[in-house]
């Protein structure tokens, strides 16, 4: 452990570079089925995704739908014209040769997201903002597995679409990076577009990180790491890189710019290779790919719903509740089944949930979730029962004759007396009618009638 004084002379800058697997059907380019997670090696494949010489690409719109939906939940600027390039470099899981990538057009650019996260004393909010470089498309390689007898090559991921999502150098802390990456989970989840699972892949964080002496314009050298497959450790590796880097620093020693690897057992990052400039991928457009120009109709018709952002959700709870109790909820799903809820059966069940949130009587997350499911699935029934116009326009004729003398005075003029039929109507339904609805089928029937 390096002496706080030391570590006090010191900040930290941290960008990371993230993949989010996107959970559409089909793969980005043909039409292999996305999730090969339980299919047997290499079998869910075809010509195209194997890079056969001779084959052509099929864009796949719901992936540039997902990725234009998620680079909108970073605040991201959305680029009219994308354009897809190849990525040329050599490894056994990718046969093509090459990536299909967006280097020179992506999806979005210049974004910015306002971090809220919970303070250690489990009451304040601590906020920070990060900006996002860019947000691009491209395809995923296949995976190998190293054994004993040799590496074996698995293509059933390669062509499955990937977000790729570049934060500024915006990072100072491994708090931070640990608190950005969560909360780009829950966007990603909310959003819909990928289950954004570390464990299996579908969410992956590199992180480029170095050290300056607090003061120091220019930055330091940074290290790139790799590995970090679960928020504890991306906190755990960036915490031994500062030290690791601090120390040499403090010996005299030069940082050398590499890439390193988490090691989960022994608890350090490893050196991996050495970087001597950049790489030259020889980026040049797909010729296989036409453009994407992206119109206003389009963008306009892509399901976007900033209500169901989390931190949307979190703070708006936050002012009934406190934040401490909201981020708990959130922490624990309860927030999201919110969003969703309210989403699914409008304003009133927004109404509903809000009442039990700001009553506070409830015990713990699994009596408000338990109530929240109670009142969803009243108002389904509800909205079974009587959402069926026909049904309920049988119900409603079947008023207006009962009451023909009511009718007449109403075609007359006397308008009011529609709370009349209303009132009616709602007793034969139980109150389970939408009084909306009733009123205007009422209003159709009493008008269009002779
Ligand atoms: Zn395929
Ligand atoms: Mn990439």
């Amino acid at each position: 452990m390096l002496a706080p004084e030391i570590q006090s002379k010191y900040e930290a800058t941290i960008g990371l570079e993230i993949h989010v697997q996107l959970a559409t059907h089909s793969k980005m380019f043909c039409g292999c089925d996305n999730n090969s997670e339980n299919a047997e090696p290499n079998t869910n494949v075809c010509p195209v995704c194997m890079g056969y010489p001779g084959t052509l690409p099929v864009m796949n719109e719901k992936a540039v739908e997902y990725g234009v939906r998620l680079a909108k939940a970073l605040g991201c600027e959305i680029n009219r014209f994308q354009r897809f390039d190849r990525k040329n470099y050599f490894y056994p899981d990718l046969p093509k040769g090459y990536q299909v990538s967006q280097f020179f057009f992506p999806v979005g650019e210049h974004g910015n997201v306002k971090i809220d996260h919970l303070a250690a004393d489990r009451k304040t909010k601590k906020e920070f903002e990060v900006g996002i470089t860019r947000l691009h498309l491209e395809e995923d390689a296949g995976k190998l597995s190293h054994t004993a007898e040799g590496t074996l090559v698995d293509l059933n991921r390669c062509g499955t679409p990937l977000a790729e999502i570049v934060t500024g150098p915006d990072l100072r802390t491994p708090e931070e990076a640990k608190a950005f990456m969560q909360e780009l989970q829950r966007i990603v989840r909310a959003m819909g577009v990928s289950s954004a699972d570390m464990e299996k892949g579908h969410l992956r964080v590199d992180g480029n990180i170095s050290v300056r002496p607090v003061g120091q314009k220019e930055l330091g050298s940074k290290v790139e790491i790799k590995n970090m497959n679960s928020f504890k450790f991306l906190e755990q590796a960036l915490h031994y890189e500062i030290e690791r880097q601090i120390t040499a620093v403090e010996a005299g020693e030069q940082i050398v710019q590499e890439t390193r690897g988490w090691d989960e057992k022994t608890g350090t990052t490893i050196s991996q290779r050495i970087k001597e400039g950049s790489v030259d991928y020889r980026y040049f457009p797909e010729p296989d790919l036409p453009p994407l120009q992206i119109t206003d109709e389009w963008l306009s018709a892509i399901e976007y719903n900033e209500g169901l952002l989390p931190a949307t959700v979190r703070n708006e709870v936050a002012e009934k509740l406190n934040y401490g109790r909201a981020w708990e909820l959130q922490d624990k799903g309860a927030l999201e089944q919110f969003a969703l809820l309210s989403k699914g059966f409008g304003g009133e069940l927004d109404w509903l949930a809000k009442e039990l949130l700001s009553g506070q009587e409830f015990s713990g997350v699994e009596d408000l979730s338990a109530k929240w499911e109670a009142v969803a699935a009243d108002a389904k029934a509800r909205a079974d029962a009587w959402g069926d116009e026909a049904k309920l326009r049988v119900v409603i004729e079947q008023v207006i004759s009962e009451n023909a003398d009511v009718a007449e005075r109403f075609k007359a003029g006397e308008s009011k007396l529609m709370a009349v039929f209303i009132g009616q109507v709602m007793a034969k339904t139980q109150g389970q009618a939408d009084a909306g609805m009733v009123q205007r089928l009422i209003t159709e029937l009493l008008t269009n009638k002779e």
